[in-house]
């Protein structure tokens, strides 16, 4: 008998989230389709955490430069070349979608350079072939897109981090606009690279639901590094003035640069491909709704990564695809895990964080022992450079247990990741106090915290 059906799965977006679901579901044994208007790879990929930490690795060099000086190098001419930086950086983008299309094919799955749209619940309609093939299951991995700030005047002149990976020219001065982790690590990278940056948030300090101790580290380390902040005020206008944008802030002051770089968050690509149209619910923020299996409102529409808005990192994305896969193709119900979930903000130095902060902890009623160290890394002894490390353990006085561990320091991203396995593991202060340092690193004052900062009690 024929198939009721063209697909067994159909995924639409070939970004984290969909190329794994579609690789592991064709693995598994079902037919598969997939749609992508852009690129394979999607937002990571093509225009996020990869790009973005070839940026990062560029920007670091010159304060390496610097610091190489403490240790007898004399460094001259070093210069730097943005289109060269770019066009490395496009050519292994090239690569690594090639792979990510493989990935999907070499299993038997069928890819639609398309946009994709759903006619109703078991319909899609490809809008370039203006053609319709029909799924059981549908998989929404659309991802989401920069929001602009479309009140104000002038924001066609801005631009956001989807540009900031194609600029032709290298700007001499920028205004990045917002205070989450896109903002900064842009920040970073500008000022890294020589640009003279300027930070405009509308709150008083950056990294809002971070631990307060990480958030304060860094916008220490903004200060020192000369990265200028307008904090408490949000930009009103943007115009042309000789050759460069003018910006003023509701306070009234203006600011002259090159580039201006507006990340204020993120909208989840949910509108005008026919969600509503299928009877799939949204939240209020425009994310589909989903139960613990990424399940829609619709009982054979699934979504996963950041068009669900739950945690919007890659590994999350992946993980979520897993889950889904787990469930529908592999018989065994699986809900994607979100608490204690590693990541990272590579600023300069880097943040690394995992679990709870002190706040949250406090929130959900426990009280904390508070474990604490800043200190001078080695190299920096020598280098001369002011920079201070930060580490933080948030432990839970009843039960000994590591609630969150949030470190502020090179490498922070690397320790962390190791750090959560720990905690995963459900990890005492204890256990690691009992563990044997590595010396000399800068990790080995994670298991030598000795001395308790304090205990905070829930109001
Ligand atoms: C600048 C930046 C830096 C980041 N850095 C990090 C980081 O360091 N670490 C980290 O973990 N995460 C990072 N992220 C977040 C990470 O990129 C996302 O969480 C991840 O890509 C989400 O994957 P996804 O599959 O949900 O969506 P996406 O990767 O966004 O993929 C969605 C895909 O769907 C396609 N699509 C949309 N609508 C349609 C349609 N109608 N038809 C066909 N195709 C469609 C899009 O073109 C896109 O390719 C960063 C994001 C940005 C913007």
């Amino acid at each position: 008998m024929a198939p009721r059906y063209d697909f067994d799965l159909f995924v639409i977006g070939a970004g984290s989230g969909g190329v794994r679901g579609a690789r592991l579901a064709a693995e598994a044994g079902a037919r598969v389709g997939i749609a992508e208007k852009d690129r394979f790879g999607g937002t990571c990929v093509i225009r996020g955490c990869i790009p973005k930490k070839f940026l990062v690795y560029a920007s670091a060099f010159p304060e390496e430069f610097v610091d190489a000086v403490g240790y007898g190098w004399t460094i001259e001419g070093a210069r730097f070349d943005w289109p060269s930086l770019i066009q490395g950086k496009d050519e292994v983008l090239k690569r690594l979608e090639g792979h990510y299309r493989r990935a999907v094919e070499v299993p038997g799955g069928t890819i639609f350079d398309d946009r994709a749209v759903l006619r109703d619940k078991h319909t899609i309609h490809l809008v370039g072939r203006d053609r319709d093939v029909t799924a059981e299951t549908i998989l929404v991995a659309t991802g989401g897109a920069p929001s602009r700030n479309s009140g104000i005047e002038g924001q066609e002149l801005c631009i956001t981090s989807d540009e900031a990976f194609e600029l032709k020219k290298f700007p001499d001065s920028v205004v990045v606009v917002g205070g989450g982790y896109i903002a900064l690590e842009f920040a970073h990278i500008f000022h890294g690279l020589g640009a003279a940056t300027t930070l405009v948030y509308r709150g008083n300090k950056v990294l809002r639901g971070f631990d307060e101790d990480l958030r304060n580290a860094l916008q220490v380390s903004l200060q020192q590094k000369g990265i200028r902040l307008a904090l408490d005020t949000i930009m009103t206008s943007c115009v042309k003035a000789e050759g460069k944008i003018l910006v003023t802030v509701r306070s009234g002051e203006t600011f002259l640069a090159d580039q201006v770089l507006i990340a204020i968050g993120r909208n989840p690509t949910t509108r005008g491909i026919g969600l509503e149209e299928a009877g799939v619910k949204l939240t209020e923020r425009g994310h589909i709704e989903v139960d613990r299996y990424s399940r829609s409102s619709v009982e054979n529409i699934y979504a996963v990564g950041d068009v669900t808005g739950r945690l919007e990192l890659t590994p999350v994305a992946i993980h979520e695809a897993m889950c889904f896969v787990k469930t529908v193709f592999g018989g065994v119900p699986s809900a994607p895990e979100h608490e204690l979930v590693a990541t990272a903000v590579f600023t300069r130095p880097e943040i690394g964080t995992v679990g709870l902060s002190e706040a949250k902890a406090l929130e959900r009623g426990h009280t904390v022992d508070i474990y604490k160290t800043s200190f001078r890394p080695l190299k920096h002894t020598l280098s001369g450079r002011q920079e201070r490390t930060m580490m933080k353990l948030v432990v839970d006085a009843k039960t000994d247990k590591v609630l969150g561990c949030h470190i502020f320091g090179p490498e922070a991203a690397e320790m962390v990741q190791l750090v959560a396995i720990a905690l995963k593991m459900g990890a005492t202060k204890a256990q690691f106090d009992a563990t044997v340092a590595v010396h000399p690193t800068m990790a080995e004052e994670l298991v030598t915290i000795r001395d308790k900062h304090a205990t905070v009690a829930p109001d």
